[in-house]
């Protein structure tokens, strides 16, 4: 069994990264922790800045680092679905991740 936790990493680690490229300069900056994003995780430290679309209802794409909308989702664990902290919409997550019971999030947790 995957716990909310390992299966949000997952689920953000198989999102494709935007090209930034494509990115005007105004959106270049990750606005949970105002960092430039990167084309590539940075393999010093882990940790990946790649810009990825949140799943939120917005129309105009949100994007967040990588590592970043991975700790917005962890960060819900306790009350699924998580919330964009640009536009308050739930960020959509695969159904199935919905399908845990409370002694997995719970196990998760500890
Ligand atoms: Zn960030
Ligand atoms: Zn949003």
């Amino acid at each position: 069994m995957t716990g909310y936790r390992t299966a949000v990493s997952n689920f953000v680690g198989s999102l494709p990264a935007v090209d930034i490229s494509t990115i005007p300069d105004e959106d270049m900056t990750c606005p949970y922790c105002w960092s430039r994003f990167d084309e590539v995780p940075d393999p010093e430290d882990g940790t990946d800045n790649t810009p990825i679309v949140a799943t939120c209802s917005s129309v105009r794409p949100h994007l967040f680092g990588r590592s970043c909308l991975i700790e917005i989702m962890k960060s819900a664990a306790a009350s699924p679905p998580p919330l964009c902290p640009l536009c308050r919409q739930a960020i959509e997550i695969p159904e199935e991740l919905f399908d845990l019971d409370y002694d997995m999030i719970h196990d998760d947790l500890k």
